[in-house]
């Protein structure tokens, strides 16, 4: 199959050209190199050979990105190029609204100069905000009230794309997307050709992993008097070999005339102070670290319900203990 990557070059972008690619089919990815490297392209040219191919564009140029999806027509579009560092969002709202919606904007255009119908959205949990407490663990009908700019940015999108899809069903033309909700996302590809790769890095995986090799002073603990057993926030982490296999389960249903939102986690969370410890492990040394202040925009307790995705898909989480986790993510950095 011909599939068009954007974000190819970004963190969960470039696993997910990794795997389409060792899965046989022939990739196009997109990139503006913006939060990305040349050097992550590059390991998928080894990775691919022929079959990847790959286009410097700006998605908000919106010519441009006619221009390069016509190079080569996809069957499906997967649409991963976005910022999502939630503080940065809070601060420079702007960015997100101009960077994460305006791109999408752009690239429904030229989908439908290109005349392609299908499309998978990296959406996010984010988009649900602070959940209520008897919301959690949080299913799709969780109400979607964000409360930062990266959040809302990622659900302005996804009401866009269902106006998009709703607006050729009407005129009788076949257009459909999936959402899939993010929760946390960390390690790297089995094989550590490629890696979680950011710069400035805010995760705190990485940052552990810096902290532990005396390459990041120590990690800051933002926020120790949550509602929460040891205080510290609590998220649902994926390894993201985990996440790009729900994209390719999320291939096959993708619906014609409708949209279809469904989470990607593992319904078990972590706290910060339980994903430091697994690092600490993984590293072989400990991880420095202090508490600190609460972070901007951080809700206490993120985890998903995944029945929907284990109702439609036979997709499973099959890498995302904690252990695994960091282990890949510390090869990675080892390396
Ligand atoms: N976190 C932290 N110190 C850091 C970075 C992150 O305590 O230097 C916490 C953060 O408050 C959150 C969790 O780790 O509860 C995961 O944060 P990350 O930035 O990795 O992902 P996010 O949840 O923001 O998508």
């Amino acid at each position: 199959m011909q599939i068009t990557v954007t974000g190819a070059a970004g963190y969960i972008g470039s696993h997910a050209c990794l795997r389409l690619l060792d899965d046989g089919h022939e990739v196009h990815g997109l990139d503006n190199f913006s939060r990305s490297f040349p050097r992550t392209v590059a390991a998928l040219q080894r990775a691919g050979g022929e079959r990847f191919h790959f286009t410097q564009v700006e998605l908000n140029d919106q010519d441009a990105t006619v221009a390069a999806l016509r190079l080569h027509v996809p069957e499906i579009v997967l649409h991963f190029a976005a910022f999502a560092v939630v503080p940065e969002s809070v601060q420079f709202p702007l960015l997100y609204w101009r960077n994460n919606v305006g791109a999408t904007v752009s690239l429904l255009h030229a989908m439908d100069a290109a005349d392609v119908q299908k499309l998978i959205f990296s959406s996010t949990c984010a988009t649900y905000g602070e959940p209520a407490p008897t919301h959690i663990p949080m299913s799709e009908d969780c109400p979607q009230q964000p409360t930062h700019a990266y959040g809302e940015s990622k659900l302005a999108c996804e009401r866009m794309i269902n106006a998009w899809v709703q607006s050729h069903a009407l005129a009788n033309r076949d257009r459909g997307a999936v959402f899939l909700r993010y929760f946390n996302v960390a390690g790297g590809d089995h094989l550590d050709r490629i890696g979680e790769d950011h710069d400035p890095e805010t995760h705190l995986i990485p940052i552990c992993m810096r902290a532990a090799t005396g390459r990041h002073p120590e990690l800051v603990v933002y926020g120790s008097d949550y509602p929460t057993p040891d205080g510290t926030c609590i998220r649902d982490y994926v390894h993201v070999e985990d996440l790009v296999a729900a994209h390719v389960e999320a291939i096959k249903v993708i619906p014609l005339r409708q949209t279809l939102a469904m989470n990607v986690g593992t319904g078990v969370g972590a706290s910060v102070l339980e994903v430091l410890r697994a690092c600490s492990l993984a590293a072989g040394s400990k991880v420095p670290f202090r508490m600190g202040a609460r972070r901007d925009g951080d809700p206490p307790r993120l985890i998903s319900n995944p029945e929907k995705i284990f109702r439609l898909t036979p997709w499973r989480p099959t890498r995302s203990s904690l252990e695994r986790m960091t282990q890949s993510a510390w090869r990675w950095f080892a390396k």
